[in-house]
């Protein structure tokens, strides 16, 4: 093939890995967060039981502290009680012992309920502890895929970048300028492959004196549709 075109077609690469890369940039962060965020919700979600767990744990402990006071309120009282010199105080104070015995005693059911309730809680937070724990190896490998991949964009930015500066070089400039315009006003492609009679830029059939032309000259041509320089590619030989 002709060298002017062979250095295009090699610009056109640089140009078009160049601009997949700049997408990628943009994109793969984007995916990471998107990837972050439904795990987060996941998280959330599977860990429901434990947070109800928690908090009839931190009730437990409530209730066990009431208790407690309870106990040492009712110890106090039986002492005073030995000091008591009237009957009526006597009465009042009794009663205040038997208030504070049923109160106890409706905590201290209260505390069983709790237990049970969170025993069978227990099992399936150790469930969901299981699952949330490869679900998280599951998602850690998932998004470092897409990381490796967004930490290989700079490097490759910068060795397709290099190739181009080198491309630029050595290309004539006339022929750059013209790969330029058409390039720009045709979304990044200037230069395109034929095959079949068929411009792989614009899908149209090339006239076939072009095409014929296209296979012998040495000039660079251009598509009568889209304007991108052509050149004849067998694609079932690149296949
Ligand atoms: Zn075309």
């Amino acid at each position: 093939m002709k060298e002017k075109l062979l250095l295009l077609i090699s610009i056109q690469e640089c140009d078009s890995q160049l601009v997949k890369l700049s997408a990628k940039k943009i994109k793969l962060p984007e995916k990471i967060r998107k990837m972050e965020e439904a795990f987060q919700a996941y998280k959330e979600n599977i860990e429901l039981n434990k947070r109800k767990y928690d908090a009839l744990k931190a009730k437990h402990g409530e209730s066990e502290a009431q208790v407690k006071k309870l106990n040492d309120g009712m110890i106090k009282a039986k002492e005073r009680l030995l000091e008591v010199k009237n009957n009526k105080e006597y009465q009042a104070m009794l009663k205040e012992i038997e208030t504070a015995e049923k109160t106890r005693g409706d905590l201290e059911s209260q505390i069983i309920a709790l237990m049970e309730e969170m025993d069978k809680l227990f099992i399936l937070v150790k469930k969901d502890e299981e699952t949330l724990q490869q679900a998280t190896a599951k998602h850690e490998e998932e998004k470092k895929i897409v990381e490796d991949d967004l930490s290989a964009v700079d490097a490759d930015t910068v060795s397709w970048a290099e190739k181009r500066v080198g491309l630029q070089n050595i290309i004539p400039s006339d022929l750059l300028a013209r790969y330029e315009k058409i390039k720009k006003r045709n979304q990044g492609v200037g230069v395109i492959p034929v095959w079949k009679a068929v411009c792989s830029g614009c899908h149209m059939n090339i006239p076939a004196h072009l095409y014929n032309e296209l296979q012998r000259t040495n000039d660079l041509l251009s598509c009568p549709n889209c304007n991108r320089i052509m050149y004849f590619q067998n694609q079932e030989k690149s296949a």
